[in-house]
């Protein structure tokens, strides 16, 4: 039997009744502490009166102050069905509006039985015979009653502890979502301003091809010297006007062809062509550049089989973009181009230079859009910093892949390894 000393509130009206159950508990073993009271209103006023039964559960705060910490509440209602001011059932209503949570034995009369059911529903938690009243089942039915409202009174608390952190994921999950959706908006926005940016690129380089090329006709044109001649000074002065409009056509090019990668317009035409005649074509066209710099521009190629079923444009493209910049970024020394099969189907195209090199952090940054080594306005090499990009987007497309190796002060060499044959 429990040590714990029960504090019992038994309400009733008859004397004799108290007196049977009194006798019960005596017998039964239980220490009690019992508060007898006669009617339903002083049953409400003393259970008023010792407010702090009230279980302390709050939504946010979820202790219980269970009634083994504090001896003066009651922990056990033993009630009369029948009172002189009210009916058990509306007693256990009263008690349960005014917030009191405790385990509520109903005493039931000679033919109550059949309102037993109403009185559990009600909330009572036990009801017994007081025919039937003895120490035995008063005592099973007084530490049961105790041990389910308590354990239901666990299970309160842990279910308000999980609805509290459910709370808590909710707004997580809110929160989240909200973060998802600005997330969407800005990708959306980046999006945006990614295709006018792209737009515009398009748009500008094209209207600026029209006057360049007028520049370079009429140039042309001044220097033919036909019908008047030019003085010597003239000469120069258009022969400069000439070149550095080729150098920008160059890079309005540069950008148109951009925007067309990135707007996925530039189409692969593969055809069968002889790498070796398209390299030495490449690297004629490029001499008077080499020339101009003193520098030595050598071919090495080792081809048996000279023929590739791959884009010609894209091809001379990457081939005049990788020399150039050999070209470009090389004082003194050799550029050289050198071609071979490493298998069956694999060519090899690799461009070397003596020239200033790539320190290893900028090595991959220099494939990307805009990006050159150098980034200050005082830089000596002009560009738009896209020649790279597009020919790592050439060589992709072709199904191939660009690498380089390079060495501060020492030269780069770049490589590019495209399948023979494309495949669709
Ligand atoms: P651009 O030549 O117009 O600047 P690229 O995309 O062709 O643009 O090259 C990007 C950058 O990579 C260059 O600005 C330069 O810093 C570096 N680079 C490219 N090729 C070489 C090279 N052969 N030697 C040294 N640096 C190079």
């Amino acid at each position: 039997m429990s040590t714990e000393n029960f504090s019992i509130l038994l309400v009733d009206d008859d004397e004799v009744d108290r007196l049977t159950v009194k006798r019960a508990l005596k017998k039964s073993g239980l220490a009690v502490n019992l508060t007898e009271v006669e009617n339903g209103e002083n049953a409400i006023a003393t259970l008023k009166l010792r407010e702090d039964h009230l279980v302390e559960v709050s939504k946010t705060n979820t202790t219980l102050t269970t009634n083994q910490q504090t001896n003066n509440k009651f922990d056990v209602i033993l009630l009369d069905y029948r009172l002189p001011d009210i009916d058990g059932l509306h007693l256990i209503a009263e008690i349960k509006s005014i917030n009191l949570d405790l385990p509520i034995i109903v005493l039931t009369g000679q033919g109550d039985e059949e309102i037993a059911v109403k009185i559990m529903k009600a909330g009572a938690t036990d009801y017994l015979s007081k025919a039937k009243i003895e120490p035995k089942n008063l005592a099973i039915s007084i530490t049961s009653a105790i041990r389910i409202h308590r354990a239901e009174q666990a299970v309160e608390v842990a279910n308000q502890r999980l609805r509290a952190s459910n709370e808590l994921l909710i707004l997580k999950n809110q929160e989240l979502e909200k973060q998802q959706q600005q997330i969407k908006l800005q990708n959306i926005q980046l999006q945006n301003s990614y295709n006018l940016k792209s737009e515009f690129l398009a748009t500008m380089s094209h209207e600026l091809r029209t006057p360049m090329n007028a520049i370079m006709g009429f140039s042309q044109l001044l220097l033919r010297q036909y019908p008047d001649p030019l003085s010597q000074q003239q000469q120069n002065l258009v022969e400069r006007i000439l070149n550095n409009s080729k150098n920008l056509l160059d890079m309005i090019n540069e950008m148109l062809d951009f925007s067309k990668i990135e707007a996925g317009k530039l189409e692969l035409k593969p055809q069968k062509l002889d790498l070796n005649y398209l390299i030495q074509l490449t690297v004629e066209e490029l001499r008077s550049l080499a020339f101009q710099k003193q520098l030595d521009l050598v071919t090495d190629i080792k081809l048996e089989d000279p023929y590739l079923i791959q884009d010609y444009n894209f091809i001379k493209r990457t081939i005049i973009n990788l020399l150039s910049n050999g070209i470009k970024f090389t004082e003194s020394g050799t550029i050289s181009i050198k071609a071979e099969a490493i298998e069956e189907n694999q060519i090899i195209i690799s461009v070397t230079d003596t020239g200033i090199g790539i320190a290893p952090e900028d090595c991959d940054k220099i494939f990307q859009a805009f990006r050159q080594a150098d980034q200050s306005f005082t830089r000596q090499h002009s560009g738009t910093g896209l020649g790279l990009a597009i020919t790592q987007s050439l060589v992709t497309m072709m199904g191939g892949k660009i690498t380089l190796n390079s060495e501060l002060g020492k030269g780069s060499t770049f490589t590019v390894e495209i399948p023979r044959k494309y495949d669709v």
